[in-house]
């Protein structure tokens, strides 16, 4: 992070990029066994955090409806303005000015664009790798672990730089090991200089998700691979005491800046 004039370090500031939308998805997939007969709506977000050296990008969303339908069974909704490059642009961000990119985990929707950022580093839990390689078959599809394709973060293989639990990535900017919805999930925390918020990835899909109901405080992810982890994740977060971004939330899309 740039420091300014007098050593004071500069601000950063967390901005949404909103990549498409999943339609018509059942409410549990997002909040575990809770929601029966509700369908969700669910934003594909791209996060960029300035202020620093070089922009930083958490998540590189999705590829376009076509493949979305095709290898994941999802419609995805998309305004030609949103494919992930042309968003990007007209964020203001040159792809190939980004130097760090931070995977919170590998599930297709969170590393689809990863090839795009040609100069990047990525910041990626080697528990993570590891599981993508070989997940289970309940879990394959989300890892485009399939005959035939190679899944997205194999293009940068040469520029992963695996972390191993909580990490300094870069001043203010922190990751922090996030088990459960996958073995290697990671969220990212952000000292913005005025508040301190966490990108969640998954672990926290929805608003909804953190605020929990009558039986559960938070509420998983539909899809997980350890609750007990995921508990001790979410307790976690609590510890940590800071501003909850979730990953696919339309309300966070909708907020538009968090500084
Ligand atoms: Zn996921």
């Amino acid at each position: 992070m740039d420091s300014g004039p007098h050593g004071k370090a500069a601000k950063l500031t967390i901005r949404p990029i909103c990549v498409g939308r999943l339609l018509e998805m059942p409410q549990p997939a997002i909040t575990y066994m809770s929601g029966w007969g509700r369908v969700h709506t669910g934003a594909m977000i791209m996060f960029v955090i300035e202020g620093g050296d070089s922009p930083v990008v958490v998540d590189t969303g999705t590829l376009d409806p076509e493949w979305t339908r095709k290898h994941h069974g999802y419609k995805l909704e998309r305004a030609p303005e949103e494919e992930a490059e042309r968003a990007l642009r007209r964020a203001g961000i040159d792809p190939g000015d980004v130097g760090t990119v931070i995977n919170t985990h590998l599930h297709w929707d969170h590393c689809s664009n990863n090839s795009m950022f040609g100069n990047a580093t990525f910041y990626i839990q080697s528990r993570e790798v590891t599981y993508a390689a070989s997940p289970l078959p309940i879990h394959r599809a989300a890892f485009e672990k399939k005959r035939g394709i190679q899944p997205p973060w194999l293009a940068v293989w040469d520029r992963i730089e695996t972390v191993d639990g909580d990490c300094e990535i870069a001043p203010g900017l922190s990751v922090v090991s996030l088990p459960g919805h996958t073995p290697g999930s990671q969220g990212v925390l952000v000292d913005t200089g005025s508040a301190r918020y966490l990108l969640a990835g998954d672990c926290i899909d929805t608003y909804e998700n953190w605020e929990g109901n009558d039986s559960t405080p938070h509420i998983p992810s539909g899809s997980h691979t350890d609750l007990f982890e995921y508990y001790r994740s979410f307790e976690k977060i609590e510890r940590l005491g800071c501003e909850v971004i979730p990953s696919h939330d339309l309300a966070v899309v909708e907020r538009g800046e968090f500084s």
